[in-house]
């Protein structure tokens, strides 16, 4: 604490990324990235761009990005928004659409940067529990709130839930905005899209962090009515008018274009996901089930901030909060088959011993 902080400052508590370490080659499942390499037109468009033209500002407004992700998704190029990560779309959300007051709803269980904005915009907010199984009590979204924030799938539960449920709470939330936060859609959910159409109070944002292999470049997008567009153009034009860099923008687009190359990706790490989920519960562990890029589990006879620490030593790197509810689990994202190999080799072998 330092004199010199202002009030913020020192109200913050600052959201704790997962664990990039340094000391060691690690397999990596810690941070659900993805673990195959990016699109290789991804690095060709890069490199490319990589030149004299970087010494021109890139588009404020993302056009290229925006037309791109619009046309994927069969939408007009006004209801797309583009920002750094799609971290930076739910702060600039944050701020554009939630007021002080009346509490902001989201699960006591679910990405946990969510209460860290709360409390830098000096925003209320309510946990609503999730069920016994993890899963989304709907009709608790339905009480009066300053807007809504789901994780869909949540993480880390990895559990998702119908686009029918999430209509139901669109529908009682009218005087709302509602925010889908959509980082893991592609590995198997229902996309949220499709209501568009019929409501103006939601928006869904996606990354191109998780399923395109692409956490390093930073790109994410806001799908919604174009006045919500409008409201988060404002915001963003009230911090920095170049979120996007000229390489981040045309990685964006590779990606995009390069749809036999992602639809590849997501099948492996599907499959894979399902193969260790069911090698886990053989051995005794209970796995919720997951339509994202990881698994959440437990085991009856084990503590899961040992197992942590000994896939640790072991030199596997997964997920353990230390919180209410979830400090017996861990969440392991997916890797390669040889990754998740090693992993479930370890892991059954620690519970063995540990029976
Ligand atoms: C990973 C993740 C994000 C952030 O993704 P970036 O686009 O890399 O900033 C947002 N929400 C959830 C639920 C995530 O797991």
């Amino acid at each position: 604490m330092s004199r010199y902080w202002s009030q913020i400052t020192k109200r913050i508590k600052p959201y704790v990324p997962g664990e990039q370490p340094r000391d060691r080659t690690y397999i990596k499942l810690n941070t659900n990235e993805n673990p195959y390499p990016p699109s290789p037109r991804v690095i060709e468009a890069i490199i490319s761009e990589a030149g004299e033209v970087l010494r021109r500002y890139p588009d404020p407004q993302c056009t290229a990005l925006r037309q791109t992700v619009a046309q994927y998704y069969g939408l007009e190029v006004e209801q797309v928004f583009c920002g750094n990560g799609s971290d930076e779309l739910l702060a600039f959300s944050f701020l554009a659409f939630f007021n002080p007051g009346t509490p902001i709803l989201f699960p006591d269980i679910t990405y946990s940067f969510y209460p860290v904005y709360c409390t830098l915009y000096h925003l209320d907010y309510e946990l609503v529990p999730l069920d016994t199984s993890f899963q989304v009590p709907v009709e608790k979204f339905f009480e009066v709130n300053g807007g809504i924030v789901l994780a869909n799938p949540n993480a880390p539960t990895g559990s998702c839930l119908p686009v029918s449920s999430l209509r139901d709470i669109l529908e009682h939330n009218l005087g709302s905005v509602v925010i889908i936060d959509e980082a893991y859609i592609d590995f198997g959910g229902e996309t949220a899209r499709p209501l568009l159409k019929d409501f103006p109070n939601l928006l869904i944002i996606q990354t191109l962090s998780k399923s395109r292999s692409l956490a390093g470049l930073r790109v994410g997008f806001a799908l919604g009515h174009q006045e919500l567009i409008e409201g988060l153009r404002r915001v963003k034009d009230s911090f920095n008018s170049y979120t996007l860099d000229r390489l981040a923008l045309a990685g964006g687009i590779a990606a995009l274009e390069d749809d036999a190359y992602y639809r590849d990706t997501i099948t492996k790490v599907i499959a894979t996901r399902e193969r260790i989920a069911s090698a886990l519960k053989d051995a005794g562990f209970f796995v919720v089930p997951s339509q994202a890029n990881f698994l959440f589990l437990t085991h009856p006879a084990a503590q899961a901030a040992d197992l942590y620490q000994q896939l640790r030593d072991r030199g596997v790197l997964v997920r353990h909060f230390n919180l209410p509810r979830i400090d017996n689990y861990l969440r392991v994202s997916i890797g390669t088959d040889e990754e998740m190999d090693i992993f479930l080799g370890c892991i059954t072998e620690l519970v063995g011993a540990a029976r």
